[in-house]
């Protein structure tokens, strides 16, 4: 009597796996990262937001996620998806530069400079891919280049002069990403959205514009919610709406602007390469034997504006120690940007200032089949959101600077099984 076990065991073994190696192959979630860039933590609290108010109750909410320093687009997307601080994985600022050839290139023209990126981390899509998954990026920033010679399965990068609050072209996008999921069964997908940032740089934080298009983003919410439900998706998609920063209200009529041209030991003539007039957040390169020079010029230039020796800047930032960084840096306290030779910085809204100030906390959602619902966590770091992704999607991450215990208490202690449950009893793998 035998044979009899050996063939139950053969015919369970052909129904859960076909052959296949016992991971959550073939059922594994799919993830969804939505960003709403200068989404501020709490932008939600003075305005209606029904669809974010109905995730919040079916999923998990943040009370609010602590950016990366600089507080800037492109170094803290990309923390999001390399779990490392903006020194560890070297997107400095959202503009390419370069002190030799003195090459600075604005931030859409950065997007598509595969160097600026391709420094060294490996991104979640790569290592994704690379363990067997297909991924895709839509408007996501890094997500338009290859890295160590690996290209995303799919991915769509903005045109330059791209209107980033076309609430059509939204539900567009959203419907393009749900053909990805479906016909094109890409398991990541991190898609992009241009707002609240770029209102709150017009009109200023606390405008009523800001408030119109935090409900445009709202109803977004809702419109991605709908379309996970008709497209079938609910039962398999993880969904995180994220952001890279806050946005605070810039003091444009102040008395005491931090002007580079009215400081009186300072001159240009010192300097071999600047990266100034970028809202709150500059680097100087002296030339040879000025570094002194510079320095005792500056550190007590303006009580707003903190310049610090590149290895004298606080650690706690982890920022400075990249070879990326030039000897001098500095930064302005919340309200002020930094000026340089002429004043050539209008917008009512800014970002890029100290991570610890509330202005600059941004928001963390997540729902799906993994997630538990109606909790809301306690503040954390934007370097945590990294290792929980690479545990949702079952993949090994790269090394980083987060933990996957700081967000573990987010999910089901088990993965949710799905519909059909043909492999429930099988271990995770992951
Ligand atoms: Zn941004």
């Amino acid at each position: 009597h035998l044979a009899v076990p050996l063939t139950v065991a053969l015919a369970t073994l052909l129904a859960t796996g076909t052959g296949a190696p016992v991971h959550r192959q073939g059922n594994r979630h799919k993830l969804l990262l939505v960003s709403f860039d200068g989404f501020r933590w709490n932008y939600d609290q003075d305005v209606d937001t029904p669809h974010l108010d109905a995730m919040a109750r079916d999923g998990v909410k943040a009370r609010y996620m602590t950016p990366a320093f600089v507080t800037m687009t492109s170094p803290c997307h990309f923390t999001l998806v390399t779990g490392k601080y903006i020194e560890n994985h070297g997107v400095v600022h959202n503009m390419f530069y370069n002190t030799t050839t003195k090459v600075k290139l604005p931030y859409h023209a950065t997007l598509g400079i595969e160097r600026w990126w391709d420094n060294g981390s490996v991104p979640i899509w790569v290592t994704a891919q690379r363990q067997g998954l297909k991924t895709g990026s839509f408007f996501y920033p890094g997500g338009n280049v290859t890295y160590q010679g690996v290209a995303l399965t799919l991915s769509r990068k903005e045109g330059i002069l791209h209107n980033y609050k076309n609430e059509t072209e939204w539900r567009a996008n959203i419907d393009t990403v749900m053909l990805w999921f479906t016909e094109e069964d890409l398991d990541l997908v991190t898609l992009y959205f241009g707002e609240p940032d770029s209102t709150g740089h017009k009109y200023g934080p606390e405008t009523q514009e800001r408030k119109e298009m935090v409900q445009q983003v709202d109803r977004t919410v809702g419109y991605l919610r709908d379309s996970i439900e008709r497209n079938h998706l609910s039962s398999v998609l993880n969904l995180i709406i994220a952001s890279d920063h806050g946005m605070t209200t810039v003091y444009r009529n102040a008395s005491d602007l931090v002007e580079f041209h009215k400081f009186p030991n300072f001159t240009f003539r010192d300097i071999e390469f600047e990266l100034l007039d970028y809202g709150p957040n500059g680097m100087l390169l002296p030339k040879a034997g000025m570094l002194d020079k510079v320095y005792d010029a500056l550190k007590d230039a303006h009580p707003k504006l903190h310049v610090y020796k590149k290895e004298s800047f606080p650690a706690s930032f982890h920022y400075a120690n990249n070879p990326r960084i030039t000897p001098l840096l500095m930064y302005s306290d919340p309200g002020y940007v930094i000026n340089g030779r002429i004043n050539v910085q209008f917008n009512k809204g800014e970002h890029g200032f100290d991570n610890r100030d509330m202005n600059m906390k941004t928001i963390f959602r997540a729902m799906g089949p993994s997630f538990k619902s109606g909790l809301e966590v306690e503040p954390f770091e934007s370097v945590h959101v990294y290792e929980l992704m690479c545990h949702l999607l079952g993949i090994k991450p790269e090394p980083n600077d987060g933990h996957l215990s700081t967000l573990l208490p987010m999910l089901h202690s088990e993965p949710n099984p799905l519909p059909s449950g043909a492999s429930t009893h099988l271990p995770s793998g992951a």
